[in-house]
């Protein structure tokens, strides 16, 4: 492909818009363009990505024995009533009306269409199991879109839904599932790590989540480093107890500050609209996901300085476990359990306890895991382990649903001895638009985009120096084209008129592995230049010695 007819606008400033690595790149470089609030058009540079990214997830998603279908976008409102997810879901949902007054929404994930599918065209258990997926577009009206492809509002996914008899026979294609994702990460030159993930309100089975490595990534993701413990911080548990070295007690007092004791923080939490107090060590970090769990409830959040007022009558920092308001549910987390001589809010403005100890001077509620592990924690599956905390980006979900949809849409076949049976299902994500995202953010560098070989738009670029006032070098760098491309290589030509200077940030922008110079000085040397995108050095080599070069990859 020549550069000077491909459709490659690049931009020399930073848009102002994006705050993100990746979506500054691949704007820049001219991959994407942004129509509206979390919706892109893939320009002809991105979509030669985006199209090998999705081959590789299809051709191993194809080896598991999973077979592609294309379900509809659109989807009528009355199985996602059958679900109950029309209400559930909320506003991430776009609904839409047809010109018949009939409610539909835009498709957020499949779970509806295809158990619908299943129950009408799986009639017998021998037809079991099947495992079906599609690379499609979804639509979610994100709250807050942002980042570019990262989370954008319309996105491509693949999606892959199992259904089974039995447990044993999900847990199988689950584990196929799981390893299938492995290679189509480690095929992608991505640096990942799979993770044990919350299986929140849906509560199904297990759950894992993928995650590329990047310092930006939204997820803090927390490993072992002595054994394979691996979990999203939403759930990763540490043994660790903390409480204070054994001391006489003190007399509790009131103070006007707070004392040099350890300290309780009281953090009022709203779950699904009920206020809920939260006993925490001073430094610790809630873990709202974990709440959520305690409480069964499905959404959890900080209480705002209003709710706190209304609450308690005083702000945040004077609230503390000793005279609560009556009638609110207090949690205190394992680690103020051990607590003595501790200090906290006295409820009053500007009044703390000191000297507090539970049982003599007031109740221990009922006690949980609320806090967020810390790097540097002990490992709950090792005994020697200590924690260390990462940043990642979710490229990946497995999930088992069980019988969720199945119960609900009347999702059953007949069994050996003719009885109905409700099928169990999972589900299976990956983000096939934000892993090229993910891909950019994991290895650019200040110079721009480097792709992995496995998803570059152009295995390599050839650039001629001056190629509209040299003949030689335009015939050259054709000929060479030519011959790589006939190699089996996709190959960008810079033929534009433009100084090298310009052509050479136009290649570092676009992160293509190789490039090749063909300038007339080197070539009356008969050698060509030539840099790897991660390398530093001009090398001058001979044709041959640049093919081996290729050859051997990144
Ligand atoms: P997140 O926590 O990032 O919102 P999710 O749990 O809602 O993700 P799933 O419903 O499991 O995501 O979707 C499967 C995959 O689709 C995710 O692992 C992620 O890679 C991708 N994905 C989800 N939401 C978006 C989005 N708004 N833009 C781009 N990709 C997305
Ligand atoms: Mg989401």
């Amino acid at each position: 492909m020549r550069a000077s007819q491909f459709f490659l606008p690049t931009l020399k400033e930073t848009p102002a818009e994006a705050e993100l690595v990746s979506h500054q790149l691949l704007l820049r470089g001219g991959f994407i363009r942004r129509l509206s609030s979390g919706l892109y058009t893939w320009l002809p540079l991105g979509l030669r990505v985006l199209r090998r990214v999705e081959a590789t997830v299809r051709e191993e998603m194809d080896r598991t024995g999973a077979q592609e279908v294309l379900m509809p976008v659109v989807q009528p409102a009355e199985l996602w009533q059958e679900s109950g997810r029309w209400e559930q879901y909320g506003p991430e949902l776009l609904r839409i009306r047809d010109r018949h007054q009939r409610d539909f929404c835009l498709g957020p994930t499949h779970e509806e269409v295809i158990s619908d599918l299943a129950r009408r065209e799986i009639r017998s258990y021998r037809q079991l199991p099947i495992n079906l997926y599609q690379i499609q577009t979804k639509f979610r009206d994100e709250i807050r879109p942002r980042f570019g492809l990262m989370r954008a509002r319309e996105f491509i996914m693949k999606d892959a839904y199992s259904f089974h008899l039995e447990m044993d026979s999900l847990n199988q294609t689950y584990t196929a599932m799981y390893d299938a994702y492995g290679r189509i990460f480690t095929r992608l030159g991505l640096d990942f790590r799979a993770v044990e993930a919350d299986t929140g309100a849906i509560g199904g089975k297990k759950s894992h989540e993928f995650h590329v490595l990047a310092d930006s990534g939204e997820d803090a993701i927390v490993f072992c480093g002595e054994c394979s413990y691996a979990a999203n911080r939403e759930l990763a548990t540490s043994p660790d107890r903390g409480g204070s070295p054994a001391a006489m007690p003190e007399p509790a007092q009131l103070a006007e500050t707070p004392g040099s004791g350890p300290r309780i923080r009281q953090i009022p939490v709203i779950a699904d609209g009920v206020p809920v107090f939260l006993l925490l060590q001073d430094g610790d970090e809630p873990n709202l996901v974990k709440a959520g769990h305690v409480l069964e409830a499905q959404d959890v959040r900080p209480a705002s300085p209003e709710e706190i007022w209304n609450l308690a009558g005083v702000p945040a920092e004077f609230l503390g476990p000793k005279d609560i308001p009556s009638g609110i549910r207090t949690l205190a987390d394992h680690r103020v359990q051990g607590l003595q001589n501790f200090c906290a809010g006295a409820n009053q403005k500007g009044l703390y306890w000191t000297g507090l100890n539970w049982h003599r001077d007031l109740d221990l509620p009922p006690a949980a895991d609320l806090r967020s592990v810390e790097a540097g924690d002990s490992c709950p599956q090792c005994d020697t382990g200590i924690l260390r905390i990462r940043r990642g980006i979710e490229v990946g979900h497995v999930f088992q649903l069980g019988t969720r949809y199945s119960t609900r849409m009347n999702v059953t076949v007949q069994d050996e001895k003719g009885h109905e049976q409700t099928l169990v299902m999972g589900c299976y994500g990956i983000g096939v638009s934000r892993i090229v995202a993910a891909a950019v953010e994991q290895y650019a560098d200040e110079r721009g985009i480097c792709w992995p070989a496995s998803m570059t738009p152009f295995d390599l670029g050839i650039v001629a120096i001056n190629a509209r006032k040299s003949a030689d070098v335009l015939a050259a760098a054709l000929q060479l084209h030519d011959e790589l491309q006939a190699a089996g290589y996709s190959v960008l030509l810079d033929d534009r008129d433009e100084r090298p200077g310009v052509q050479f940030a136009t290649m570092d922008l676009i992160g293509l592995p190789h490039r090749i110079v063909v300038s007339e000085k080197a070539l009356t040397q008969g050698m060509l230049e030539y840099r790897s995108r991660r390398g530093t050095e001009n090398e001058f080599l001979q044709k041959e010695e640049i093919l081996m070069r290729l050859h051997g990859g990144n």
